[in-house]
């Protein structure tokens, strides 16, 4: 990840540990994923198989979730607490 945007140069990483918020917005994605993942796949599967290969897809969305948890949480910090410091 860059550390200021290559277009505008805004800091990403506003302050040590700034990406901690970036933790609960995942959380909140990864819960609603697999927890659909699971529902979807329990119509096809017993609920063992379907908790196991939805474990296995959620895998593959790991890094989607990852990255738009940090932009997710930089537009929410940016709204809360606007610095124009860049
Ligand atoms: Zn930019």
């Amino acid at each position: 990840m860059h550390a200021r945007c290559p277009r505008c140069g805004l800091l990403f990483e506003r302050e040590h540990g700034y990406f901690a918020g970036a933790m609960v917005v995942s959380y909140a994605i990864a819960t609603a994923v697999y927890g659909g993942l699971v529902v979807l796949l329990w119509t096809l599967l017993p609920l063992e198989w379907a908790l196991l290969a939805a474990a296995l897809l959620f895998l593959v969305t790991v890094p989607a979730i990852w990255r738009y948890s940090r932009v997710i949480w930089m537009h929410i910090d940016r709204a809360l607490d606007p610095d124009d410091a860049v």
